[in-house]
């Protein structure tokens, strides 16, 4: 139950026809059409092994962990335990102690706010972002500096939705204590060179976060190459379970910043003089977590691994871009979002006709992508719109679903046009 081990990767190219047949929840019809999911990027479907981790857990030997003696505490801890190794080796970090569990990307950011942010962030001081941000990583900082007194900085993006990098280099300062940016934008795809902007980041000793939510599913992740110092994803975007997600950190930050909740786990000793905290991750993790959760997220990734993050890419990008050119032919679509640079995010307006109206012909044509500002609405304004609907894509994607989507978007066209 805790395969701890790396689970073997495949050769050649992904059969994704046999990998679809891993999802129950692809097998059905919607509105009597096949059902075409295109909305991955909001939350991915679950492979039958992530479904059968969880069912076990609360079918064959689910207790409250660390803290039980008996045989069903030790198999919960055991397999929970072994969830943070997983993430820990996928990641590349060097030790589970940098892994600490959380509910998911959004957690992950604000516990970096509260805790080594309201230490280290000043009057005067500055947080860096950038304009392609997820409302979790703009809104945390607003509410540090709004607190602190320090001033948020935003890089601006061009009209293709890359970051201007030069800009970005200059808007770093002496007083820059802290850069946070997306790995991949999930309003645009848009995938930031966040090697090189960590390193622009680091030459002036800014401390850098990375929003790993949208990338840790599609490209392969090594924080230790990366050079970053925190590095946040969601479980439910990564075939896994909603409710856990991870905040990895350099050692030596997490050891030095102040724990975030206090609670059960997290403690050494109490006394109503003084308490002494536990060691990490355990510090930062407060309370009886999603065990069940954790344990689905640990075959979540031993699940990637086996079908190798490499082969991912590569399948998502092709798919990509048939669809960008089979989008493009449809008449008086514009795609937002054309960085050079991208990951498998179709963002597009239809001249005359409101996203929410191609959301719901779409589905009743089986076809489900998401419509509306996709917690950017930063990003919406840059390109002065609304709204855009949004396909997005999983590993178990075809170029046929992108088929299917330009078909339905005609009927869109011959309804509303
Ligand atoms: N960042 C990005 C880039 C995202 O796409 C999302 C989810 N849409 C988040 C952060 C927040 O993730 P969660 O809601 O799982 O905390």
């Amino acid at each position: 139950m805790s395969a701890t081990a790396q689970s073997p990767v495949a050769a050649g190219p992904l059969d994704v026809a046999a990998l679809r047949a891993e999802f129950p929840v692809l097998r059905q019809q919607v509105h009597g059409k096949p059902l075409v999911f295109l909305d991955s990027a909001a939350s991915s479907q679950k492979p039958q092994v992530v479904i059968d981790a969880e069912r076990r857990c609360y079918e064959e030997y689910y207790a409250n962990i660390h803290r039980g003696v008996h045989k069903l505490s030790q198999l919960s801890t055991e397999a929970y335990e072994g969830a943070r190794e997983d993430v820990r080796r996928f990641l590349g970090a060097a030790s589970t102690k940098e892994v600490v569990f959380t509910r998911g990307t959004t957690e992950s950011v604000n516990l970096v706010a509260q805790t080594w942010g309201r230490r280290h962030v000043g009057p005067g001081d500055e947080v860096l972002i950038t304009a392609l941000e997820h409302h979790s990583n703009i809104v945390p900082w607003q509410m540090l500096c709004e607190e602190r007194h320090a001033k948020l900085k935003v890089a601006p993006i061009d009209d293709r939705g890359a970051v201007l990098l030069d800009q970005f280099e200059k808007q770093l300062s002496v007083r820059t204590k802290l850069c946070a940016f997306a790995h991949v934008s999930n309003a645009l795809g848009t995938v930031n060179p966040v090697k090189q902007m960590t390193a622009m980041a680091k030459k002036r000793g800014a401390v850098v976060l990375v929003d790993g939510a949208q990338a840790l599913p599609r490209l392969p992740v090594d924080v230790q190459d990366l050079g970053c110092d925190f590095y946040a994803f969601s479980g439910h975007k990564a075939y896994g379970p909603s409710g856990i997600g991870v905040l990895w950190g350099r050692r030596e930050l997490l050891e030095a910043m102040p724990p975030w909740q206090g609670g059960g786990d997290m403690i050494l000793s109490v006394t109503f003089g003084k308490t002494l905290y536990n060691e990490l991750p355990y510090k930062f993790e407060a309370g009886t977590p999603n065990i069940a959760g954790g344990i689905g997220l640990g075959a979540a990734i031993r699940w990637l691994e086996s079908k190798g993050m490499q082969r991912i890419l590569a399948h998502e990008d092709a798919v990509l871009r048939h669809g960008t050119e089979a989008l493009l032919q449809v008449p008086g679509l514009t795609l937002v979002g054309t960085a050079p640079e991208k990951a498998g995010v179709l963002s597009f307006v239809l001249e005359g006709i409101h996203p929410h109206d191609i959301g719901q012909v779409l589905d009743s044509e089986g076809v489900a992508i998401r419509t509306g500002h996709h917690c950017a609405q930063p990003v919406m304004d840059r390109y002065g719109i609304p709204a855009t609907a949004r396909a997005s894509l999983g590993v178990y994607n075809t170029t046929e679903d992108l088929d299917a989507l330009v078909r339905a978007l005609h009927k869109v066209r011959e309804m509303f046009g």
